[in-house]
């Protein structure tokens, strides 16, 4: 199934990870159940469903890593590549689409992915025409609610949820199997990533987190962007965390501080352990409120 692979880095790889030495970076496959697997590499982790449909693929890390990507998925399934889902725009996400695209892969993704990553090209001259390499790259199919796959005995059902980590985020859930690919919204390494720039919004991070409870129960397993397989219940804890950082921020915002005083102020101390720097959430969370 394989064959040549470029090499070239996908326009949108983020200018830190391209600095990163990704050629001793190991892709590892972990099985989730009979027909599911995630892999695990430098990115985000990448879901795999594989049977006699062919192979359905959510995100692709970094355009280096397409090879060992598409070795360690040779090592599961002898079915071609048929599909790969980007949850959302960001480099480490999307930056194997060129090499999936050649592979023959239909790339799919909510129209503001694909609105962000042509963006990307031309300068963002949108009446530019796309070259055939960029064109290749690019969700050919996008959505703007949901849209459903059938195929290896899943019903997969990938639904928009509104802005949260950015303004394209996608669930991918593989309902047979009660599994969530939750992209970058859920994640367990830092605390909530609003890039705001790409639209995100912490309330639609909360919406987010709100609406995964709703859908799953308490045997859903949920694979996050970055960080290990977790449960509801972990679901359920940083949502908890979330209200209480935002109402704290709130207090302190009726109380007339300044963000650097709420910066300063030691609101996440108890959280700050396991989660690390918080001054990204804080501004994100205190300039939207600030803004209502
Ligand atoms: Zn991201």
């Amino acid at each position: 199934m394989k064959k040549i692979i470029s090499l070239v880095t996908f326009v949108f790889s983020t200018s830190c990870m391209a600095q990163q030495d990704l050629s001793q970076v190991e892709i590892i496959p972990h099985q989730l159940s009979d027909n599911i697997y995630y892999l695990e590499g430098s990115g985000g982790n990448i879901g795999v469903s594989i049977g006699d449909d062919g192979v359905f693929m959510v995100d692709d890390q970094f355009a280096p890593l397409s090879e060992k990507i598409l070795d360690a998925i040779e090592g599961l399934s002898d079915q071609p590549l048929r599909f790969v889902i980007n949850t959302h725009q960001h480099g480490d996400h999307v930056g194997g689409n060129q090499n999936m695209g050649r592979e023959g892969a239909v790339i799919v993704a909510h129209e503001n992915v694909r609105t962000a990553l042509r963006a990307g090209f031309n300068d963002g001259d949108l009446n530019q025409a796309l070259s055939a390499d960029h064109r290749i790259g690019l969700p050919i199919m996008t959505f703007t609610d949901s849209v459903d796959f059938h195929l290896n005995g899943e019903d997969i059902h990938i639904f928009y949820n509104g802005s949260g980590h950015t303004n394209g985020d996608s669930f991918v859930y593989f309902k047979n199997n009660n599994i969530i690919h939750t992209g970058d919204v859920f994640r367990t390494v830092a605390y909530p990533r609003v890039d705001v720039g790409a639209g995100g919004t912490f309330h639609g991070i909360v919406a987010s987190y709100e609406k995964l409870l709703e859908i799953s129960n308490a045997n859903t397993r949920f694979l996050p962007g970055h960080g290990v397989v977790s449960s509801r219940a972990d679901v359920q804890a940083q949502l908890l965390m979330f209200m209480t950082i935002r109402t704290r921020v709130l207090n302190a915002l009726n109380d007339g501080m300044s963000l650097e005083q709420v910066l300063a102020a030691g609101l996440t101390a108890e959280y700050d352990a396991r989660w690390g720097d918080p001054v990204g959430m804080l501004t994100a969370v205190y300039t939207e409120l600030s803004s209502q």
